[in-house]
């Protein structure tokens, strides 16, 4: 039989046991004693895809399934995600203590539901209610389930408006950018309202452009969704870019916030009052942090509701998303139920009864934690180690698309470079593309190879299309969040390199060998080796950079004979001001150990650290106050990420 998809593995299988029948009929009553055998026959007795007629032993369940959960990522090394993978062992504590309790159960968890209103309070506070009104909100699964509540406000209030004026109320539309997470556009097609969605680009720095998007607007739009903190790039929609080249640097309008002066305008002409739905699912625990002065959040009275994702920015584990209304005149009185049948009333406005009170309880336990000081200082790091990230990047064979470390003003003289208002606000995402240039000298690299390659040391980076509008463009990504240590970065900036050259065929990677799978084979014709080429970094043309000795044993290192000599990318001539010194440390040690090429080595040594004094504050490094939360030499605590303490 040949191999073809059709194949079904679990009849291949089934066909290689020995003896299945016979097998099974002897193992019934067997007394096993060592460990590990007893405890592959209970759970050979356990069928994969209906429920077991009787059980197996819970050791051999966990065993199992503790087994085959080790075949997933690495959290820590998942950049993909957004969602945050680290609590502190005080945290994890109370989740355990706490993880059999439903919040929906007031009258029995009442602590609970206290905790709750004041985390839905502080965040009021965070985000700028009027103190006047009377902020409501509540905590939801996600992100996703507190937007889908969101759109329904905003619809809910449209039709009661648009029947009392005695006009059509069925046909309603929302309007956001292409570039929206799947649960605005899961908002519009489960509860039948029409996306309009704005074409986003490269040169609309793939955000909704509000002058594009006022074209979408009339009569029927229940809202506009406006991002903080694209997926896509990180960019944050509600502020105008200031940065030149960006669609709204001729705006003559506010430049503060131009999609609500555009609104503004808008409502003047038409009477017509567009309500603004902010999804800040990163962002909304960012920009308050990073960015204090920024104005996107409830101090705009346009601006009715904003959701978060607790489980990103938040610092909590998956499952917890909140969203808040800037009043609840704009929660309408048809999504809020009241029950009685848990002993007081209570009124619920979510999709879902029942949730767990545990992610709750430990988002105020940050809260208290870390304070706004600390969330500070998370973001800042995390900010911090994006933009070494991203100038390492755009100083070799990349184009970065994220704008987080693109200067809004002269660094020069300035003692703190690690202000992020110093730069393009945005989340600390690295998005990046292969250079053009790279594209036409190595036609034959696939960008999307980088993932896979990348995967095989551990790293999860995604390769993905950009959004509708631009969906040619391939981006990979890397969320720097809380774990993404600056130690780490420095080892994904090598491994990135390091990768990429073995796939121009200049270098071999740590045992991978160049072949027609990731380039052209070597030839005698097209590759010469190093010795025989002279060497490569005497005559390469920047004499202001130190040429770093690279000691490759002659074999191992094939160099095609076309690109021997690039001339070093202008990027370098860049000046880059923050890089941590201990970058040119891990560097110049991988300059004796590691086969990045002299163009690598010189670009990433080029990034030289020019702000000692900023990245040797060690208290800067963690948001964190207390020592004790980060463990100690002699404290170790269990496995996974516990190691993480101690970096920080
Ligand atoms: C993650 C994300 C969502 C969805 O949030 P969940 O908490 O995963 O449900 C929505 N919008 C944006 C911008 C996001 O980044």
């Amino acid at each position: 039989m040949s191999l073809s998809r059709h194949i079904n593995a679990d009849e291949v299988i089934e066909k290689c046991k020995e003896h299945p029948h016979r097998k099974h009929a002897a193992q019934d009553g067997r007394q096993t004693f060592h460990q590990s055998w007893s405890r592959d026959e209970d759970a050979a007795k356990a069928p994969k895809y209906t429920l077991p007629e009787t059980g197996i032993p819970s050791k051999a369940a966990y065993q199992l399934l503790h087994d085959q959960t080790a075949l997933d990522g690495n959290p820590l090394l998942n950049l993909a995600s957004f969602v945050h993978t680290w609590m502190p062992e005080e945290a994890n504590k109370l989740i355990q203590e706490n993880q059999s309790k439903n919040q929906v159960d007031l009258d029995e968890y009442p602590a609970a539901t206290i905790i709750h209103n004041r985390c839905i309070s502080m965040l009021a506070d965070l985000w700028k209610a009027p103190k006047e009104g009377k902020a409501i909100g509540t905590s939801t699964a996600g992100s996703s389930e507190a937007i889908m509540l969101g759109g329904l406000a905003m619809k809910k209030r449209w039709q009661e408006a648009r029947k009392a004026a005695g006009k059509d109320h069925y046909h309603p539309n929302i309007v956001f950018g292409s570039n929206a997470q799947v649960a605005l556009e899961k908002f519009a097609r489960y509860w039948d309202v029409e996306a309009r969605l704005v074409p986003c680009d490269a040169s609309t720095n793939f955000v909704m452009n509000p002058h594009a998007a006022m074209q979408f607007i009339d009569e029927n739009t229940i809202g506009v969704m406006v991002i903080m903190g694209s997926t896509y790039t990180g960019h944050f929609e509600a502020k105008c870019s200031t940065h030149v080249g960006s669609p709204c640097v001729f705006s003559t309008v506010v430049p503060q916030n131009l999609m609500i002066a555009l609104v503004d305008e808008f409502q003047k002409k038409t009477g017509l009052d567009v309500p603004i739905h902010v999804d800040g699912a990163s962002g909304a625990f960012i920009a308050p942090f990073a960015y204090p002065d920024l104005k996107w959040a409830f101090d705009i009275p346009r601006v009715v509701s904003i959701n978060t994702s607790g489980h990103k920015f938040g610092l909590v584990y998956a499952g917890l998303g909140w969203i808040l209304w800037r009043d609840e005149s704009f929660l309408h009185k048809d999504l809020i139920f009241e029950l009685h049948y848990l002993g007081s009333v209570e009124y619920s406005f979510t999709l879902n009864f029942s949730k767990p009170a545990a992610p709750i309880i430990v988002q105020m336990f940050n809260f208290l934690n870390l304070g706004f000081e600390g969330y500070r200082r998370i973001a800042i790091k995390d900010l911090r180690n994006a933009r070494m990230l991203s100038r390492a990047l755009e100083a070799t064979y990349f184009t970065v698309l994220s704008n987080i470390h693109k200067p809004v003003k002269d660094l020069e003289g300035v003692e703190d470079l690690d202000e992020p208002t110093l730069y393009e606000p945005g989340l600390p995402v690295v998005s990046f593309r292969l250079s053009d240039k790279f594209k036409a000298d190595y036609g034959h690299v696939e960008q999307s190879w980088i993932q896979s390659m990348l995967r095989t040391k551990g790293w999860i980076v995604p390769n993905y299309n950009g959004p509708e509008g631009s969906s040619e463009v391939e981006i990979l990504r890397v969320v720097v969040r809380e774990t993404l240590s600056e130690d780490l970065i420095e080892r994904l900036i090598v491994d990135i390199l390091e990768i990429t050259e073995g796939l121009m065929g200049e270098r071999l990677v740590a045992g991978l060998r160049p072949s027609h799978v990731f380039g052209p084979p070597p030839s005698h014709d097209n590759y010469l080796r190093d010795g025989e080429a002279g060497s490569p970094t005497s005559s390469a043309s920047s004499s202001d950079l130190s040429s770093p000795s690279t000691p490759q044993s002659d074999a191992f290192v094939l160099i095609h004979k076309k690109h021997l000599l690039p001339p070093p990318p202008s990027a370098l001539r860049l000046r880059v001001p923050s890089l941590a010194p201990s970058l040119s440390r891990s560097l110049s040690i991988a300059a004796t150990s590691s086969p990045l090429s002299p163009i690598a080595m010189r670009a990433v040594l080029s990034c030289s650290p020019k702000a000692v004094g900023v990245a040797n504050q060690p208290d800067k490094e963690h948001g964190r106050p207390d020592k004790a939360n980060f463990g100690s030499a002699g404290e170790e605590t269990g496995q996974g990420q516990s190691g993480f303490a101690r970096q920080c």
